[in-house]
């Protein structure tokens, strides 16, 4: 069995719950706006207990939970969340297909060894993440997501190879991919309502009511399931930037932000297993003007301070004639994997000499620039 399918456990109310000890234990709803209205994003276990459930409008969770504690949504911090999540699962194979912030198929390849990963991955979520995950184990997509759903929380379902037909049948038609609410009353009406029932069923059968899918919904319900595992396209650059809330002049700080953006961008690069060949920054000047100076490496580099370096330096090369500066954006792109051969040959600004890991320490005046300059946005991105 080398497909697994991890999905995260109540993932923005858990990371909320983590975050805020004081919440653990108690119901949890994530969603709306501060104002209170909107829709339920995830509610935790304790918050479900009493009927909260995702998609639902605040208004009725509210009504449903008066102990719950409500949270207003903060995505960038799942999405920080979800990048760890996937570097972990990254560590097993390159071939994961992510479904949502925190979700993923994974295919361990032949001979993969499923159930011993998903231990680890288990594991390695819980000790460096403080969340729990649940895992289903099988032979291919549909069954492994089916799996990871039974046991939730903290779940474990292993599907033997030539079991995945009986395991599934005593679940209700509607857990079939494709098959929603009209699909279901499609079925019921035709007394179908497990899917050990649909399994037997002559797909030409179902062809009023699903068309060419009947086919492929009956083998589901047997099953089978030949859809690979896709990667998602691997980015072709990773870029950061921020608008100032008040443009600025001061050139010390947009290198601070520059050296800010390497290290990011590091940190981004080692999760995907990349380096890069190109550095290029970006300048949008009050007028709207925007500049963008490029500089290639002869061999692809990875460090912060190396991308940092090659940044700095093109600042360098911009003439601003007193012009004031209201985005700088810093983005690597050329990337390939990080075992691509590697020798330096850069040499760097003293200042810059890293810490132990490389990193270079920030200089205490840069620091004290960055946390001057109140930005109005800020923004990342990978494409
Ligand atoms: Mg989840």
């Amino acid at each position: 069995m080398r497909i697994l399918h991890l999905d995260m456990d109540a993932f923005f109310a858990a990371i909320e719950q983590r975050d805020r000890p004081e919440w653990r234990g108690r119901p949890v709803v994530v969603g709306g706006d501060r104002g209170g209205r909107g829709v339920v994003s995830a509610a935790s276990y304790e918050a479900r207990r009493f009927g909260v459930h995702s998609a639902m409008p605040i208004a009725q969770a509210r009504r449903l939970c008066p102990p719950a504690v409500f949270v207003p949504v903060d995505v960038p911090r799942y999405r920080e969340v979800s990048r760890r999540f996937l570097a972990i699962l990254r560590r097993w194979t390159p071939i994961i297909e992510p479904l949502s912030l925190d979700e993923a198929f994974l295919d361990l390849g032949p001979g993969g060894d499923g159930p011993q990963a998903a231990t680890a991955l288990k594991r390695a979520i819980v000790s460096e993440l403080s969340l729990t995950a649940s895992v289903g184990v099988a032979c291919n997509k549909f069954l492994a997501k089916l799996a990871s759903d039974l046991e939730k929380p903290d779940g474990l379902v292993v599907i033997p190879g030539d079991r995945g037909r009986e395991f599934i049948a005593s679940l209700p038609v509607r857990k079939v991919w494709g098959i929603g609410p009209r699909g279901e009353a499609y079925l019921h009406d035709r007394g179908i309502y497990r899917i050990g029932d649909l399994a037997r069923v002559d797909p030409d059968i179902l062809r009023p009511g699903f068309g060419r899918r009947s086919l492929e919904i009956v083998q589901l319900a047997r099953g089978i399931d030949h859809r690979p595992v896709e990667p998602a396209q691997p980015a072709r650059s990773l870029s950061e930037e921020v608008t100032f809330a008040a443009d600025t002049r001061d050139r010390d700080a947009l290198l601070a932000v520059v050296e800010q953006f390497a290290r990011s961008l590091e940190e981004r690069l080692r999760e995907s297993g990349l380096k890069a060949r190109t550095v290029t920054v970006k300048l949008r000047l009050a007028d709207f003007t925007t500049l963008t100076r490029s500089r290639t490496s002869a061999v692809p580099i990875l460090s912060a301070a190396q991308i940092a370096g090659l940044g700095q330096d093109l600042v360098g090369q911009v003439a601003l004639g007193g012009r004031r500066v209201r985005l700088v954006g810093l983005r690597v792109s050329g990337l390939v994997s990080q075992g691509a051969p590697e020798q330096l040959t850069f040499s760097f600004d003293p200042a810059l000499a890293g810490d132990e890991r490389g990193i270079p320490t920030m200089h205490a005046e840069y620091k004290r620039k960055m946390q001057s300059l109140p930005f109005l946005w800020q923004g990342r991105s990978g494409r």
